[in-house]
């Protein structure tokens, strides 16, 4: 990996992301682009690509003769749900033409996949890696399908795609872009800013949650991984953190002891959805082939959130290494 394309750039994983592999290959060996111009990003190229435009992203890829493409546009699963038609177009038609082009190109692939991907009769805790995938919500049915699309041109046609399937990821550069674990991120700026967050979310609902400095190295190190290692290739769980909104509070209020939380339960769209998902992932295949292993656990991701958020210590808390 030499020189690389990010689409999808201007989003939460796109804005950390790019700046993660920028620091690593280089600012211009990077091109970020995006439908809209990114508020956070300025640290090297930018350019408007809508992937939808087919030949688009083949067109990038030649004019910054790239080897590697992270392609990251999707709408994420509320809005998956407002819109299902518009999500199928995106997230599998979208991802098709990104496929094509860097068959065309010679190119590899990232391409991430979710918790979404599993549904209500996959086994809860732990979650394994090849299991049933039966998604109820549209969001996971395109997931579903970009995995397998990823597998499909990886043994038709030798592209090297590469994937995981992340948990919500927490991160507070960018807003979240509309998910259902968007409460774990809004729940900071709340915390900071009113001393209380209203969650959408049932105290108890457990899902699996993601730092996003573990989330952009993870990404980094499997597509830098020996290519013979990998049995599975695309679409690896992996985890750090599996926690219920009521917990997380309590770990906010070890440093806000006067944060307050209370729900209002999105019973319609995100409720039904988080009951679908796993509570817990088994990223074991992902620790045997690549060497995952998580830096941040629950108490260090949030100490870390608050303190770029500008509560606690002026020095950065350090990652601790989780034994899960
Ligand atoms: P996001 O919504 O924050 O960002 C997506 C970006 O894609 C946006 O900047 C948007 O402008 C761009 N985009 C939309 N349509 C486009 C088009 N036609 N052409 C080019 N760009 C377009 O999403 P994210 O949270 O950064 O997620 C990125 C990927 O990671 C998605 O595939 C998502 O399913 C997956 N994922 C995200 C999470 C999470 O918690 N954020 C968890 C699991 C998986």
């Amino acid at each position: 990996m030499q020189r690389i394309v990010v689409t999808g750039a201007a989003g939460q994983i796109g804005t950390e992301l790019t700046r993660a592999l920028r620091e690593r290959y280089g600012a211009d060996a990077v091109l970020a682009t995006d439908i809209r111009q990114p508020e956070a990003l300025d640290s090297g190229p930018f350019q408007a690509v809508d992937c939808l435009r087919p030949g688009s992203v083949l067109d990038v890829l030649r004019r910054h003769r790239a080897d590697t493409l992270f392609h990251l546009p999707a709408l994420l699963s509320a809005r998956s749900a407002h819109d299902p038609w518009r999500a199928w177009e995106l997230n599998v038609g979208g991802l098709r033409l990104a496929l094509e082009a860097v068959r065309e190109a010679g190119a590899a692939i990232f391409v991430p996949s979710s918790i979404g991907a599993f549904g209500p009769s996959t086994p809860k805790d732990p979650t394994p890696q090849d299991t049933v995938q039966r998604p109820t919500s549209m969001y996971g049915i395109t997931k579903v399908a970009g995995e397998l699309l990823c597998d499909f041109y990886a043994d038709r046609y030798g592209v090297d795609a590469r994937g995981l399937r992340y948990p919500g990821l927490v991160s507070h550069t960018a807003p979240a872009g509309g998910g259902t674990t968007d409460w774990a991120v809004e729940i900071f700026h709340a915390a900071v800013r009113d001393g209380a967050y209203t969650c959408f979310l049932e105290p108890d609902t457990r899902l699996d949650l993601m730092y996003m400095p573990d989330a952009t190295r993870a990404a980094i190190e499997l597509m830098e991984a020996d290519a013979s290692r990998l049995a599975h290739r695309n679409a690896f769980n992996i985890t750090a953190v599996s926690v219920t909104p009521a917990e997380m509070a309590r770990e906010i209020r070890r440093h806000l002891p006067r944060f307050t939380i209370d729900y209002a339960v999105d019973r319609d769209v995100r409720q039904p959805i988080a009951e679908s998902w796993p509570d817990r992932l088994d990223d074991s295949a992902a620790r045997e082939e690549w060497g995952w292993r998580p830096a941040y656990d629950l108490a260090a991701m949030v100490a870390d959130m608050l303190h770029h958020l500008g509560i606690g210590s002026t020095e950065a808390p350090r990652p601790t290494e989780t034994t899960r």
